[in-house]
């Protein structure tokens, strides 16, 4: 082929940048994919930020904040979804038909998959910008989403690829901007625990969306699991920055992993 590529690119490059590494790559729905390693020098520390932030992964919303905010889905997720599970569908009626048309339903459902993919990209990469600008301090979950759902394997995987990938993004851009991620140990209650007076809950079955707490205190289940999760990353940040990564016994349900950006020597 001697014609120029039609090339959509996913960010303008950093003017005079020269990339070290190309690499080249198809995905499943047929699409090459050209990557290229540049070194930005337009990427230093910010100033430091005075606040921080517990971020919950939830069912309803994709996440919840501990200032009380919620962040929804990509628009279009749910109708893409349920296309994705009509392609799927079809794919199965062909799985004993002939060979071409169960290609053509396989590269349909690699395509919506992809399509899907993207969408969620492109949505975590500009909140995980917002939310390492905007604090000094991101508390997660170290989490395995796989557990907290139960529609069925598709979207699993969906949601699953959407936490890892926010993580990964959320801990180098902390490293680019000299931010900290601490990552609560998943067996941490930050669901059970009333954020006002500590007592635990015995139960909170997932259908329970708010509660009241004998103190008196109502908590949105996922904004009380955010504030929870950032008082117990603050208490691992306050024993300092020479605390080695940990894992204690989880019966406590303090156990903690901490893990810094590296910051640079003055
Ligand atoms: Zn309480």
């Amino acid at each position: 082929m001697d014609q120029p590529l039609d090339i959509v690119w996913s960010r303008p490059l950093p003017e005079g940048a020269l990339p070290s590494t190309v690499t080249v790559s198809q995905d499943a729905a047929g699409r090459w994919f050209v990557s290229l390693l540049v070194e930005d020098p337009a990427v230093q520390p910010l100033p430091a930020a005075g606040s921080a932030v517990g971020i919950d992964a939830g069912l309803d919303h994709l996440l919840t904040l501990s200032t009380g905010e919620k962040i929804a889905n990509p628009r279009h997720e749910r109708r893409d979804r349920a296309r994705l599970a009509r392609a799927q569908r079809d794919l199965a009626r062909k799985a004993r038909g002939d060979g071409a048309n169960r290609s053509k339903a396989r590269r349909k459902v690699a395509k919506v998959y992809a399509r899907i993919a993207d969408r969620r990209r492109d949505h975590l990469h500009k909140l995980t910008t917002r939310l390492v600008r905007e604090n000094q301090t991101l508390v997660i979950e170290d989490l395995a989403v796989r557990n907290m759902l139960s529609n069925g394997k598709l979207s699993r995987a969906i949601s699953d690829a959407a936490w890892s990938g926010f993580r990964s993004m959320l801990e180098y851009k902390a490293a680019w901007y000299g931010r900290e991620v601490i990552a609560v140990d998943r067996w941490f209650p930050s669901s059970k625990l009333c954020s006002v007076c500590g007592t635990m809950q015995k139960r909170m079955p997932l259908g329970v969306r708010t509660w009241t707490c004998d103190c008196g205190a109502t908590h949105d289940r996922d904004v009380n699991a955010a504030k929870n999760l950032l008082a117990a990353g603050l208490a691992v940040s306050a024993c300092g920055a020479g605390v080695r990564p940990q894992r204690e016994s989880s019966r406590t349900g303090q156990s903690v992993t901490k893990q810094e950006a590296p910051r640079r020597e003055p």
